[in-house]
């Protein structure tokens, strides 16, 4: 099954007891049991509901995994990913992963023992450089957020196989459609659902995709023991949203691939960054380990003040954060997304003031374009 039909007929298609096309939203705690201990694979929802069984079956599927999990939002996978490892374990996570990821990892599971150091993942020898005696895993976003950093995915799994170390790369902003990490090498993939997966601003979710049977026993454990479970409704929307994944993906990418041309042949435009143009510094292993670019770019308009107009003029472009749905979103990294990181440390990580992120939407280009266009121009 090629994947755009995998999207569609992954996983567990329909209902085989009334021939329904979708899969039945299962709103249900508990399930009769035939005999003491003797079930039909369903005890209680917390460890297991058919409506999110068809949704994990359906991301292990396109990401090319054994088993997949769904969570109750991206976050809350992390953290039962998170939670595979142990007091006194050491974590190498990107500089510039999602800043939840940061916060989870710094002062939440700090409390619990858990050691990170952040790197440049696109450096590996900065990788290499920061692995201690007691470093257990890599975890790293690509391209990473806002500055659209690529990591190679293969050359850090062939690191981390080499040194004994678990892999796990938050897939979010490429998607399956685009990158499957697992293939790449990746022991673990993980997503926050709530973005393109779920595609819609209309659900907030969370998946995590192994390889190995034994982690996902381990994985299943976890997520059985903790119980941040999605519940059923939510998977049945997120199975909804994944349908259309492919077609979403492409226009996504068309519509970025055409505001991408009209920013960098502007003037008032100092930079833009994407992984799709030729000079962005991570084009190459990009081209190597995806099949696509996204639809997330930021660009420079030079100062805060400038960035502040532009989205102050936006009429089809949302002030919001979040990403990956039909609407197209806009923010200011440096005033919204990452304002928790002093300046200094912004300035060293390349987040200007002047840099403003959009997320790509569905809407028509020319609307879009147009957008843009007066919003610069003012
Ligand atoms: C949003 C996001 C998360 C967190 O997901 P939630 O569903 O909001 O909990 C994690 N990683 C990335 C890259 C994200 O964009």
């Amino acid at each position: 099954m090629k994947l755009k039909t995998k999207l569609i007929h992954g996983g567990i298609d329909g209902d085989e007891h009334t021939g329904a096309v979708s899969v039945p939203i299962y709103q249900v705690s508990t399930y009769k049991q035939d005999a003491i201990g003797q079930h039909r694979g369903f005890e209680y929802s917390r460890t297991g509901n058919p409506t999110r069984h068809a949704c994990e079956a359906l991301i292990a599927e396109i990401e090319g995994g054994t088993r997949g999990f769904a969570f109750g939002s991206g976050m809350a996978a992390i953290s039962a990913i998170v939670m595979l490892f142990k007091a006194g374990d050491h974590f190498i996570v990107g500089d510039d992963v999602y800043g939840g990821t940061y916060r989870v990892l710094s002062h939440v599971f700090d409390r619990f023992g858990i050691e990170v150091t952040y790197v440049n993942t696109s450096h590996l020898a900065d990788i290499e450089a920061a692995i201690q005696d007691n470093t257990k895993a890599v975890f790293l976003e690509t391209p990473s957020n806002p500055l659209l950093k690529v990591s190679d995915i293969p050359a850090v799994a062939d690191l981390c196989k080499d040194k004994g170390l678990m892999l796990i790369v938050d897939n979010t902003f490429m998607t399956p459609y685009w990158q499957n990490p697992l293939q790449l090498g990746a022991d673990i993939v993980t997503h926050s659902a709530t973005k393109y997966l779920g595609g819609h601003s209309d659900v907030v979710a969370g998946l995590a995709v192994v390889k190995d049977e034994e982690l996902g026993e381990q994985l299943h454990h976890v997520q059985n023991s903790v119980g941040g479970v999605l519940g059923p409704q939510d998977s049945w929307i997120l199975i909804r949203g994944i349908k259309t994944l492919g077609i979403r993906m492409q226009e996504h990418e068309e519509n970025t691939r055409q505001i991408v041309d009209f920013l960098t042949k502007r003037d008032d435009v100092k930079a833009v960054f994407y992984p799709g143009l030729k000079d962005h510094p991570g084009h190459d292993i990009q081209t190597k380990q995806s099949r696509g670019f996204g639809g997330m770019l930021s660009f420079d308009v030079g100062s805060g003040e400038r960035a502040e107009q532009v989205l102050s003029r936006v009429k089809y472009f949302t002030l919001a954060e979040s990403l990956g749905a039909v609407e197209s979103l806009i923010s200011v990294p440096a005033k919204m997304t990452h304002a928790s990181i002093p300046a200094e440390r912004r300035a060293e990580l390349g987040i200007s003031d002047g840099l403003v992120r959009i997320s790509v939407g569905l809407e028509d280009i020319e609307d879009l374009i147009e957008d843009l266009t007066q919003a610069l121009e003012g």
